[in-house]
């Protein structure tokens, strides 16, 4: 490979140079969202990060399969495994089946991911299609000793584990620490130890989401379902397990130790941890009146907002900061963003009106290009990335100010500049030219009905006019014949 990424790796704390370990394929989990709500800034931001080195990955040669499950047998309500599922909370409160909860708010996810432009990753495996798997991987942390039985649920014996492997190593937590600072909590008295964390719950009688299992009926534990779908889907050794910060305790701690306490040894080669968002310097909280999910965003909606901001907006956002930094959300902020994303935007667009006045380069866009590359290498900065798109934008305004001239060659490499680091592998979509294009399209489409019907008028065919006239009526659009043709517009509904 030409370009060498080097990435941050969270078990070791260290930049490395990354190299796949099935070269040119690159295997990568991504723990998805769990379904039991509207989608939000704290879904948009991995799948953003990871979106990123989806594309980078592809971009450099490599080919990539790119798992992202889909949590649908909904986590406990606490990490300390009791309390209610998530799902079947709000299937009950709004009188639906858990089914039908899951498959809304993922529709409402991926639309969401659309207008981000995230694009859809290979596989998105189901957490309730992998049942099987999860069973299967209980039983052998079972045989092996490090996992025990009781009153029909099967939990994982930390104590035991540590005594071999070190429990805490992704997290830098201390187990002994961990023993003195977990409090007590209902139905602890099944477990040994009050960190141990369930591989399979029994399932309460009005528990709906349950399965057969060699201990009875219930569901998994929180933290199998990617161990198992990392080891289905990417094997027993893969490149690249992600999500965001708050996963690394307890979710990511628990996915390696059920894997070394499954298989004998971890499958995870780099860890990669996005940082979080917060809400004007504050953490996002449904009781601190700041969650604003990203529907509300688009619309301007929420009372936080002093307007509607973009996709693409809340995209180059999050990307104006390192994926290991915090991103705080302000009104400001974004502001700010959604003028900055504009500039580059028109420079863009500006291209094709550049004139070649030069037959010697002034400009080296090729080293904006290299330091872009560098920069991408570099554990994915993309601020930088976009620092060097700005310089680029302040030569293509200075070359249509007449303040330097370029050659052919620079407005070439320009376009092609932007091309691959603002549209590729940033992944900002031009939205308006979608939206005009499509509107063309759509005004060709009525302009032919309505000239169609003007000949049909001519041939005295009243019954095909009157149809045409009738069913755009019908539809909203208010037609009018004037001397020359006609005129339409659509009502608004
Ligand atoms: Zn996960």
């Amino acid at each position: 490979m030409e370009q060498s990424l080097s990435i941050y790796n969270t078990l070791t704390r260290t930049k490395e140079i990354f190299e796949p370990l099935h070269a040119p394929y690159v295997g990568m989990y991504v723990c998805g969202p769990t379904v039991y709500g509207d989608p939000h800034l704290g879904h948009a931001r991995p799948a953003i990060t990871f979106d990123i080195l989806f594309r980078y990955f592809k971009h450099i040669g490599y080919k990539v399969r790119y798992v992202r499950n889909i949590t649908d047998v909904g986590h406990l309500v606490n990490d300390a495994d009791e309390g209610e599922d998530k799902i079947e909370k709000k299937a009950r409160l709004e009188n639906l089946e858990p089914m039908e909860v899951v498959h809304y708010y993922e529709n409402r996810y991926h639309k969401a991911m659309d207008a981000l432009n995230v694009l859809p990753p290979s596989i998105e495996p189901h957490a309730s299609g992998h049942i099987i798997e999860q069973i299967q991987i209980a039983k052998e942390i079972l045989d092996n000793g490090y996992a025990y039985e009781s009153e029909g649920s099967v939990y994982f014996d930390v104590g035991k584990y540590n005594t071999k492997y070190s429990y805490g190593k992704l997290s830098g937590r201390n187990i002994e620490d961990m023993l003195n600072t977990t409090r007590a909590l209902e139905g602890q008295e099944e477990k040994r130890n009050s960190i141990d964390f369930a591989l399979w719950k029994k399932a309460s009688q009005e528990h709906i989401m349950r399965w057969p299992s060699p201990w009875g009926d219930g569901f998994p534990g929180w933290h199998l379902e990617c161990t198992a779908m990392g080891k289905k889907y990417l094997g027993e050794r893969f490149d690249i397990h992600g999500g965001g910060m708050d996963l690394i305790f307890p979710h990511h701690e628990c996915e390696i130790a059920q894997c070394v306490a499954s298989i004998g040894h971890e499958a995870v080669r780099y860890w990669m941890h996005n940082n979080m968002v917060t809400v004007n310097g504050q953490k996002m909280g449904k009781s601190l009146g700041n969650f604003i999910n990203l529907e509300e965003f688009f619309s301007g909606t929420h009372p936080v907002l002093t307007q509607p901001y973009s996709p693409m907006t809340i995209r180059f956002f999050i990307l104006q900061a390192h994926y290991r930094s915090t991103v705080d959300f302000s009104n400001e902020a974004l502001q700010a963003s959604e003028k900055g994303l504009a500039r580059l935007m028109e420079s863009y667009r500006n291209i094709s009106r550049l004139e070649a006045k030069a037959t010697v380069s002034t400009i080296s866009v090729q080293e904006l290009v290299q330091k872009s590359y560098e920069a991408m290498n570099d554990d994915l900065n993309t601020p930088i990335v976009i620092s060097y798109l700005f310089e680029a934008s302040r030569n293509i305004n200075a070359a249509l100010d007449g303040h330097i001239a370029l050659t052919s060659g620079d407005i070439e490499e320009l376009k092609q500049f932007f091309n691959v680091f603002f549209f590729e592998l940033l992944g900002i979509r031009d939205d308006s030219k979608a939206q005009n294009a499509s509107y063309d399209s759509f005004a060709k489409a009525v302009d032919l009905l309505l000239q169609i019907r003007m000949q049909a008028k001519q041939n005295k065919d009243w019954a095909t006019s009157d149809k045409i006239r009738n069913e755009l009526a019908a539809i909203g659009f208010e037609i009018k014949d004037t001397k020359d043709g006609f005129e339409w517009q659509l009502k608004s509904r």
